[in-house]
């Protein structure tokens, strides 16, 4: 074990000063043939209590002040996974769009400090239908944002979203993203592969089901060389509760009972396997990996 390792896994985690992730951030990757980018859509402006709902505070309060959050407001990156090689230019998850929050939305900047145009994406695949994963499928002018694009999205998810019923079903709270998410992947029927778990979506792209935070929601397996990485969405939403403490229910999922079953067995492959983690609301880029510090425990590290 380096010292450095050591400092950050007894000492610094002690005492709660300096965070893993905030010791290094990287948001490019080399990957076999291809490269990874993290592309910034913005953040999400939530209030804090959105964290940890129904936990007794004087177990939550504590995890959360090690992480910096003891203020009023939650302000959760969103990052898009894009990966190009030879003839693909393939992206996960869209965005918010123009009309979800005036912190988000913000792809097509992230995409022109790449010199990537919006015309090269060929692929999108969707880990989820919640509006700052999709509702950047319409651009300000109501218009697909990816006209020419194949885009792959797990049949449940589409089906959940898709029925007529769920917008009456899903509850007060969800129900302007039942009719955002309807009122989208209207738009881009046409273009649209469904697939099921294990599916092979691209040479090296494996769909994970990983159901919970939405009844659909999908990760991806990438494998490339000797190589595994981890397209994980809001399967692991947060670098806090969901690797310290992933068993507890979260207000955030639909499911929460089953969301927090997929943390756990998703976490205990990502580390068996050792795969870096690509994560959409993850700090630092992004980019990291999960230690195990005991049954059911983890850290997440941006120390790859
Ligand atoms: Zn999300």
């Amino acid at each position: 074990m380096q010292r450095r390792h050591f400092l950050q896994h007894t000492g610094a985690l002690a005492l709660g000063l300096a965070l893993p992730y905030r010791v290094q951030a990287r948001t490019t990757l080399g990957f076999g043939p291809a490269r990874i980018d993290m592309l910034s859509d913005g953040h999400l402006v939530l209030p804090l209590d959105f964290l940890g709902a129904g936990v007794p505070p004087e177990e939550l309060d504590p995890i959360l002040a090690r992480h910096g959050l003891t203020g009023d407001v939650y302000e959760p990156p969103c990052n898009l996974v894009l990966l190009r090689e030879a003839d693909r230019t393939v992206l996960f998850d869209i965005g918010a769009g123009p009309d979800f929050m005036p912190t988000t939305g913000q792809l097509s900047d992230a995409l022109d400090a790449l010199g990537v145009r919006v015309e090269d994406i060929t692929h999108l695949i969707i880990t989820h239908a919640h509006p700052d994963h999709l509702w950047g499928l319409l651009d300000d002018f109501d218009e697909p944002l990816l006209p020419r694009a194949e885009i792959f999205m797990g049949r449940a998810e589409w089906d959940y979203w898709m029925d007529p019923d769920t917008v009456e079903t899903i509850g007060a709270a969800r129900q302007s993203f039942a009719v955002g998410a309807q009122r989208r992947l209207t738009e881009i029927e046409d273009q649209v592969q469904l697939f099921e778990d294990g599916a092979e979506i691209l040479p090296g792209v494996q769909a994970v089901s990983t159901p919970g935070h939405t009844p659909g929601h999908m990760a991806f397996a990438l494998q490339a060389g000797g190589q595994g990485l981890m397209v994980v969405g809001d399967a692991l939403a947060n670098p806090h509760l969901a690797f310290e403490r992933p068993e507890w229910e979260a207000a955030s999922d639909h499911i929460p009972d089953m969301a927090a079953a997929t943390r756990l067995q998703l976490l205990d492959r990502i580390t068996a396997e050792e795969r870096l983690i690509l994560g959409f609301h993850l700090p630092g880029g992004g980019i990291g990996r999960a230690e195990r510090q005991g049954k059911s425990r983890y850290i997440f590290t941006t120390e790859v």
